[in-house]
C-alpha cells in the first residue's frame, strides 16, 4: 500500500466508522469498557500538554496550530485558554463536531478557527505546532515528511504524540480493539521514539519535555521540541 492509500482510507474511516467509534471515545457520553480506557489515556496525553503549556503562562500571546485536530479535545481548552488555535482536520466530519463543541463550550466560531485540511497541505507560520495521534495512521517514511513539514510551519516549538514502538508486540496483542473488523480497520503504525527525534533534530529542533500516556489500550509518547537553528 502507497502512502496515498493510507491517506484515502484514513480520511474515509475519519468520515465514517471511525467518525462515530473516536466521537464517541472522545466526549463524555458512555461507552464500553475499552473504549473508556482509551478515553482516559487519550485525556492524560491532552492533560499533559495542557500542563506543559499552562505551566509556562503565556498561553494568550501564543498562536497554536493543532494538525489534525479530531473532535477539537485539545483546541477547545486551549482556545479557552487564551491561545489563538488554527485548528485542522482531515475529515469534515471531525471538523464539524469539533466547531459544534466549540460553539457549546465557547459560543463563539472565531476561536479556534477550524478549516477541514491535510496536515501536508498547511500553511503559514505559528509559534507552535501540535499533533497528537495522527502519526499512528502512517508509515515511519510517510511519518518524516509530515514531521518534517509541520517543523516548517513552526516558529519556535513542536509537540508531538505517537505510539512507540516498543510497546509493538502489546499493541499487536491489542490491536483487534483499536480497530476491530477489517471493513472498519486503518492500519496502527507504530514509530520509534529514536527516529522521530533524528527527524526532528535533523529539522533544526531540540527536545525539551517528554512524556507517556499509558492505559491497558492505550500508549502515546509525547514530546514537546523547541527550535534551535534558524
Ligand atoms: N489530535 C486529535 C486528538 O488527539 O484528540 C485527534 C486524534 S485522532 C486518533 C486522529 C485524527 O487525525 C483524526 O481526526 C483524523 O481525521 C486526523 N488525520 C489523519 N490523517 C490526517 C492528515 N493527513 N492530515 C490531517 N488530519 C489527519
Amino acid at each position: 500500500m502507497n502512502a496515498a492509500d493510507d491517506k484515502t482510507i484514513v480520511r474515509e474511516y475519519f468520515n465514517s466508522t471511525g467518525f462515530d467509534r473516536w466521537q464517541r471515545i472522545y466526549g463524555d457520553g458512555e461507552v464500553n469498557k475499552v473504549q473508556l480506557d482509551i478515553r482516559t489515556g487519550h485525556q492524560q496525553t491532552v492533560d499533559n500538554v495542557i500542563g506543559w503549556l499552562k505551566a509556562d503562562n503565556n498561553l494568550p500571546s501564543l498562536s497554536i496550530c493543532d494538525a489534525g485536530c479530531g473532535v477539537g479535545s485539545l483546541s477547545i481548552p486551549l482556545a479557552m485558554s487564551g491561545a489563538k488555535v488554527y485548528a485542522s482536520d482531515i475529515s469534515a466530519k471531525m471538523v464539524s463536531e469539533a466547531q459544534d463543541r466549540a460553539v457549546m463550550a465557547l459560543s463563539n466560531t472565531v476561536n479556534p478557527s477550524f478549516t477541514v485540511q491535510d496536515l501536508e497541505s498547511l500553511s503559514g507560520n505559528y509559534h507552535t505546532v501540535i499533533c497528537l495521534d495522527v502519526l499512528i495512521h502512517y508509515p515511519q517514511e510517510k511519518a518524516d515528511e509530515m514531521i518534517s513539514h509541520l517543523c516548517s510551519l513552526a516558529q519556535s516549538r513542536i509537540i508531538l504524540s505517537f505510539a512507540p514502538k516498543t510497546f509493538f508486540l502489546t499493541i499487536l496483542k491489542k490491536i483487534g480493539t483499536f480497530f476491530p473488523g477489517p471493513s472498519k480497520t486503518t492500519r496502527a503504525y507504530l514509530h520509534p521514539k529514536a527516529d522521530v527525534i533524528k527527524i526532528l533534530e535533523k529539522n533544526g529542533f531540540s527536545i525539551q519535555r517528554q512524556a507517556m500516556a499509558r492505559t491497558k489500550f492505550y500508549f502515546s509518547s509525547l514530546l514537546e521540541a523547541t527550535r534551535t537553528s534558524v
